[in-house]
């Protein structure tokens, strides 16, 4: 499965992408799984910015 992109202008797929890099570094496969879980699954509602 691939990896999901984060969502851009979101901080928390943002640091979510951050903490799976970082995933990556320490081989910590369940640790990158658990962020692509989450980033998959972070909702995102219309933008109300701007
Ligand atoms: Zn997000």
């Amino acid at each position: 499965m691939p990896d999901p992109d984060p969502v851009p202008g979101c901080d928390v797929c943002a640091a979510l992408a951050e903490q799976r890099v970082e995933a990556y570094r320490l081989r910590d496969l369940s640790g990158v799984t658990d962020a692509n879980v989450e980033i998959r699954q972070h909702p995102h509602p219309e933008r109300a910015d701007r």
